[in-house]
C-alpha cells in the first residue's frame, strides 16, 4: 500500500512482460514495476514466472511485431501552440465572432442576384406567401438607421455578408421586452405589430406535414417533396431512393447555374447511406451479383438502375448518368415487352427499387473481408480511476456482452481490452485460459502488440476470461499514483491490434495526454475565447492524431472518443481521430459514477454492439450537367471523389454539394447515385446503391416550392440571401414594402437560423471552453437532418396534471407555459422535466412521491415507479422519447429558480436568452436585412 508504484523511469526497458513475473519482490508488494495498482489479479501469472527483473527481452512473448513495424511513432511532438495557459473550461471572456468553422454549410455564394431578367414570377403572392405573416409587421421600411446604437453591442455576427453584419449591430431597441417571458408584455411599443402567435411555428408546420401525409404512406416514385423528417409515415421505395437515405435540398433541380446561384439555396444531398428503413418499411433487397460483379456502365461505372433504358431488343442499355450505350452481358440478357420493359422486371430488384444492396464479389475486396473487432482502450491513470470512469467503463463493457447475449443477435461480437497509463497493458483473453494474462509495453516510443492471438476474441466463448478481467481492472489500478497518460502510444497500439480485421476502438480518456508520442500541451488561452482568434484553439495544435487517423482509415479502424474532462484536454488535437475515421465523440464532464454511469453504459452499448460497417468507400455520381463538388461530414478524402469511411453506421450522414457543369434540358430529370462499398459486421463485403431521380425546374418559384427545410438546416448561413432573393424575385411587385414574405417551404428558416446561431456549436461567447466548442462542432458535423432539427429546435411537450391526455407538443417558449402543467423538453441529448412553482401538490405526490415541488430533488435521475396512472404514463412517455432517439437521454428535473433552470431556459429557443435574440426579434432583424439587400 502506498509505496509509489512504478514510475516509468524505474521500469526495466522491457517491451512485453507478464505482470507477475517479478520474483525478486515479496509477494505482498508483488506488483511488477509496471503494474500501477496493488496486487496483480490472481491467476494472471503466466506459467513461466522465472524471468529476472531486468530481462532484456520478453522470453515467451517474443514474437516479433508481425506488422510492418509500428507505424511512425517516432517523431517528436512539435507543439506550435503556446504552452500552458491552463484555465478552467468555463472562463468568461469577451464574446465575439469567429465564423463557424466546421458547419457543413455551403460555400460562399455571396454575389447579389444579378439575373438579367426576373425569372418567371408567375405565382401569385398568395401562393408561397407568409402563412401567418400577412399583416405587415410595422417595422421601419428602410435599413434600421433610426434605431439607436446597439445596446447589446457585441451582438453576434456569424456570417459574412457585410450587410448582415452591419444591420445585426442594431437589433434590439433599448428596453425591448423579450416576447414570451411575460405574455402581457407583447403590447410593449417595440414589438408592436409583430404577434408572436402569427410568426411561422415549427410545431404547426410539423403538424401540417403530418396531416399532408395522413394516408400514412409516401411513395418515392411520385416526385413530390418528401415528408419532413419528423413526420410519421411509411416510405415505399418505388424506384427512387427513400428520403431517409438521400434528401435533396431542392427537389426540383434548377436547369442552370444562374438559377441556382440566384436562389441562393445550395443544392445539396444529405446522405445517410446505411439508413435503417422506418417501421413497417421493406428491407433493402440483397442482390447476388454475377462473379463479374453488378452490371455497371463501362464509361462512368454507374450501377444499372430503375430509370435506365433498355434498347436494341434488350441487348443494350443506356446509362442515366453519362448517356453511354452499354451492351447487356449474355448472362443478363432478357427480351423486352411492347413497352420496352424486360420480361423479368419483377424478379430484378435493381430495376425496381431505388435502394438495393449487392453482395460484392472478390474483385471489390482489397483483402479478404473479416469480422471487424471492437477494442476498448481504457485510461487507468490516477485521475481516471479517481473519477470512477474506470469502474464505470468496466461496467459498460460487461453490459455490452450481456446485451449482446440477451439479444440473441446473429451479429458476431469480437472484443479486446487494452489499458494504458504511461505504459500500455495488453490482455490475452483466449478462451482456453483460466485467467486473463497481462502484458505490459513500457517502451511507448516503439509500441507493438505483444500478442497475435487472444487480443481480440469472441465475446461468447471467452466470456469467463473477460468477466474475470473486468473484475480485476478496477482493483488492479485502485491505488495507482501514476498521473498522465501515453494516449498517443495507446492509439497506435489499438490500430495495430485491429489492423488485420478493421473495427472500432472505443477509447476512454480522462486527462490531457502528456507522455510519450502524441503528448499534448495546455494551450488554452481564455483571452482568445469568444474572439476572432478563438479559431486557433479549435484546430489541432499537433498533427500526431491526424496522422494516426490516416493510418487508422487505411486499416479500416475507427475511433470513438469517450472523454471525461475535469480540465483542458486539447480535444481539438485529438478530434481528428474521430472526425477522420467516421467515429463519434462522447463527453462526460466532471464525471460522477453515481449519476452518469447509466448514460455511459447506454452510449457504449449502442456503439459497441450496434450494427456498423467498416472499410467503406462512398462515391456519388450525377447525371450530365451536374457534379459533386464538396463533401462534409466525419470522413477522409484522399482525392476529390472517393469518401473513405473507416466506420459507417445507420446514422452516419454526409452532405454533398452539387454544382452545375452545364445546362440541363428543360423537362428532363436529374439523376444521382450514391454507392457505398463496405464490410458488414458479419465480415461480408457489400455495395449499397441509392439512385435518386429528381424533376428539374426552370423558374425560381418552382425551385422555392421544392425546397426541403430539413436538409437546408445545414446550409442556414445563407438564409438571408435566400429570403432576399425570394422577396425580390418571387413576390408580386404590389406587395407592401414593409411586409416580410417567406417562401412556404422555407418559412421556418428564420427560426431555425436563430437556433443554429444560439447552439453550442456556433453561439459566441467566452463562457465556453475550446474543448466544449470542438465537441459540439464535431457533434453536429455528422448528424442526420432528423437529429439535427430537434437538436437545434428542441421538442417541448405540455403534460397535463389534471387529466390523462397525450402530452402535446408546443412551441419552445415560456409564452405557452401554464401554471398548472408540467413540461418535458427533449433535444436529442437530455430530457428536462420542468415543474412550475404552482404545479399541483397532488400531482407531485402521485408522480414524484414527495410532498411539494420544493421537496423534489434537483438530482432526481428517474421517476420513482409507482402504480399511479400519471406516474406510469409519464414514465412511458419518457421511455418513448428515448426509444425514438435511440439513446438514453438523462433526465434533468428543473424547478423554478433552480440552478438547472438556466440550462433549460437556454433551450427555450423562441425566447431571448442573454445575448441570444428571441425569435420575433430575429425575424425583425432578418426582415431589415432583406430590405437592405433588396434596396
Ligand atoms: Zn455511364
Amino acid at each position: 500500500m502506498g509505496q509509489p508504484p512504478s514510475m516509468p523511469g524505474q521500469q526495466p526497458p522491457m517491451v512485453a512482460r507478464p505482470p507477475t513475473s517479478m520474483p525478486g519482490q515479496p509477494p505482498m508488494m508483488g506488483q511488477p514495476p509496471s503494474m500501477p495498482g496493488q496486487q496483480p489479479p490472481m491467476g494472471m501469472r503466466p506459467p513461466s514466472m522465472s524471468q529476472p527483473p531486468t530481462m532484456p527481452g520478453p522470453p515467451s512473448m517474443s514474437q516479433p511485431p508481425t506488422m510492418p513495424g509500428p507505424p511512425s511513432m517516432s517523431q517528436p511532438p512539435t507543439m506550435p501552440g503556446p504552452p500552458s495557459m491552463s484555465q478552467p473550461p468555463t472562463m468568461p471572456g469577451p464574446p465575439s465572432m469567429s465564423q463557424p468553422p466546421t458547419m457543413p454549410g455551403p460555400p460562399s455564394m455571396s454575389q447579389p442576384p444579378t439575373m438579367p431578367g426576373p425569372p418567371s414570377m408567375s405565382q401569385p403572392p398568395t401562393m408561397p406567401g407568409p402563412p401567418g405573416m400577412s399583416q405587415p409587421p410595422s417595422m421601419p421600411p428602410g435599413p434600421p438607421t433610426s434605431m439607436s446604437g446597439p445596446p447589446t453591442g457585441n451582438r453576434r455576427r456569424q456570417y459574412a455578408s457585410q450587410a448582415f453584419a452591419d444591420a445585426a449591430s442594431g437589433t434590439m431597441p433599448p428596453g425591448a421586452m423579450p416576447p414570451g417571458v411575460q405574455p402581457g408584455a407583447a403590447a410593449k411599443p417595440q414589438r408592436r405589430g409583430v404577434d408572436p402567435e402569427a410568426v411561422p411555428s415549427p410545431v404547426q408546420v410539423k403538424e401540417q406535414d403530418q396531416q399532408t401525409h395522413a394516408s400514412g404512406i409516401f411513395v418515392t416514385g411520385s416526385r413530390a417533396n418528401p415528408p419532413l423528417t419528423s413526420t410519421n409515415v411509411r416510405i415505399v421505395d418505388e424506384g427512387n431512393a427513400s428520403s431517409r437515405a438521400v434528401r435533396a435540398s431542392l427537389n426540383a433541380v434548377p436547369c442552370n447555374s444562374e438559377l441556382l446561384n440566384t436562389c441562393k439555396v445550395p443544392l445539396t444531398l444529405s446522405i445517410t447511406p446505411l439508413a435503417d428503413p422506418g417501421p413497417g418499411e421493406q428491407p433493402v433487397p440483397l442482390v447476388t451479383a454475377s462473379p463479374d460483379g453488378p452490371i455497371r456502365c463501362r464509361r462512368c461505372k454507374a450501377y444499372l438502375s430503375t430509370a435506365a433504358k433498355f434498347m436494341d431488343g434488350g441487348r443494350s442499355w443506356r446509362c442515366l448518368f453519362c448517356n453511354t450505350n452499354n451492351s447487356v452481358p449474355d448472362h443478363y440478357f432478357c427480351n423486352l415487352d411492347h413497352l420496352g420493359r424486360r420480361h423479368d422486371l419483377q424478379e430484378r430488384p435493381e430495376l425496381l427499387r431505388g435502394t438495393i444492396e449487392y453482395a460484392a464479389p472478390a474483385a471489390y475486396c482489397a483483402r479478404p473481408p473479416q469480422v471487424p473487432g471492437v477494442l476498448f482502450l481504457l485510461d487507468v491513470s490516477y485521475t481516471a480511476v479517481q473519477s470512477g470512469q474506470v469502474y464505470a467503463a468496466c461496467q459498460a463493457i460487461r453490459s455490452t456482452i450481456q446485451s449482446h447475449s440477451e439479444s440473441n443477435s446473429p451479429l458476431p461480437y469480437r472484443l479486446g481490452i487494452v489499458t494504458f497509463d504511461q505504459a500500455i497493458h495488453f490482455y490475452n483473453l483466449s478462451a482456453d485460459l483460466s485467467q486473463p494474462q497481462m502484458m505490459v509495453v513500457t517502451d511507448v516510443d516503439d509500441v507493438f502488440a505483444p500478442l497475435e492471438k487472444g487480443l481480440v476474441v469472441d465475446a461468447k466463448t471467452s466470456r469467463d476470461v473477460i468477466d474475470a478481467l473486468l473484475d480485476q481492472i478496477p482493483q488492479m489500478f485502485a491505488s495507482t499514483r501514476i498521473t498522465g497518460t501515453a494516449y498517443g502510444a495507446a492509439v497506435r497500439a489499438a490500430i495495430i491490434a485491429l489492423k488485420n480485421t478493421g473495427g472500432r476502438v472505443l477509447s476512454f480518456l480522462g486527462t490531457l495526454p502528456e507522455h510519450g508520442p502524441g503528448k499534448l500541451v495546455k494551450r488554452e488561452d481564455a483571452s482568445l475565447l469568444g474572439t476572432d482568434k478563438e479559431n486557433k484553439l479549435l484546430v489541432p495544435g499537433d498533427r500526431y492524431y491526424e496522422d494516426a487517423a490516416k493510418d487508422a482509415v487505411r486499416f479500416g479502424v475507427a475511433f470513438d472518443l469517450f472523454v471525461f474532462p475535469n480540465a483542458y484536454m486539447d480535444l481539438a488535437s485529438m478530434a481528428p481521430l474521430a472526425t477522420a475515421t467516421g467515429g463519434l465523440m462522447h463527453r462526460y464532464p466532471y464525471f460522477r459514477g453515481q449519476t452518469m454511469t447509466e448514460e455511459l453504459v447506454a452510449d457504449v452499448t449502442r456503439v459497441a454492439i450496434g450494427s456498423f460497417g467498416v472499410e467503406a468507400m462512398l462515391r456519388v455520381r450525377t447525371s450530365t450537367g451536374l457534379r459533386p463538388v464538396e463533401f462534409h461530414g466525419a470522413m477522409t478524402m484522399e482525392n476529390s471523389q472517393d469518401v473513405e469511411l473507416a466506420n459507417v453506421d445507420a446514422k452516419h450522414n454526409i452532405t454533398v454539394r452539387i454544382k452545375h457543369d452545364d445546362k440541363i434540358d428543360e423537362g428532363s430529370e436529374a439523376h444521382f447515385q450514391v454507392a457505398l462499398l463496405y464490410t458488414t459486421r458479419f465480415g461480408e463485403r457489400r455495395i449499397r446503391v441509392h439512385t435518386l431521380s429528381l424533376r428539374t425546374a426552370n423558374n425560381l418559384a418552382d425551385i422555392f416550392r421544392s425546397a426541403d427545410m430539413d436538409s437546408i438546416i445545414v446550409a442556414l448561413p445563407k438564409a438571408v440571401s435566400i429570403l432576399a432573393c425570394y422577396r425580390k424575385r418571387c413576390t408580386s411587385p404590389n406587395t407592401a414594402a414593409g411586409q416580410l414574405i417567406l417562401p412556404e417551404c422555407l418559412k421556418l428558416m428564420p427560426v431555425y437560423m436563430n437556433c443554429v446561431l444560439r447552439s453550442p456549436a456556433l453561439r459566441r461567447g467566452g463562457d465556453m471552453s475550446s474543448d466544449e466548442r470542438v465537441f459540439w462542432q464535431h457533434f453536429v458535423r455528422a448528424l442526420r437532418p432528423e437529429d439535427l432539427v430537434p437538436f437545434f429546435y428542441p421538442r417541448l411537450f405540455e403534460v397535463s396534471t389534471s387529466e390523462h391526455s397525450e402530452p402535446k407538443e408546443i412551441r419552445c417558449s415560456r409564452r405557452y407555459f401554464k401554471n398548472d402543467s408540467v413540461y418535458v423538453l427533449e433535444n436529442t441529448q437530455r430530457i428536462f422535466l420542468f415543474l412550475g412553482s404552482q404545479t399541483p401538490v397532488s400531482w407531485v405526490q402521485a408522480v414524484l412521491g414527495v410532498g411539494s415541488v420544493q421537496a423534489v430533488s434537483s438530482h432526481t435521475l428517474e421517476l420513482p415507479q409507482t402504480a399511479d396512472a400519471f406516474n406510469m404514463s409519464l414514465r412511458e412517455f419518457l421511455q418513448r422519447l428515448r426509444n425514438e432517439r435511440g439513446r438514453h437521454m438523462p433526465l434533468i428535473v428543473v424547478k423554478d429558480k433552480d440552478p438547472n433552470e438556466l440550462q433549460f431556459n437556454r433551450l427555450l429557443v423562441e425566447d431571448k436568452f442573454n445575448d441570444a435574440q428571441s425569435y420575433v426579434d430575429y425575424l425583425c432583424h432578418i426582415h431589415r436585412e432583406i430590405q437592405t439587400m433588396n434596396a
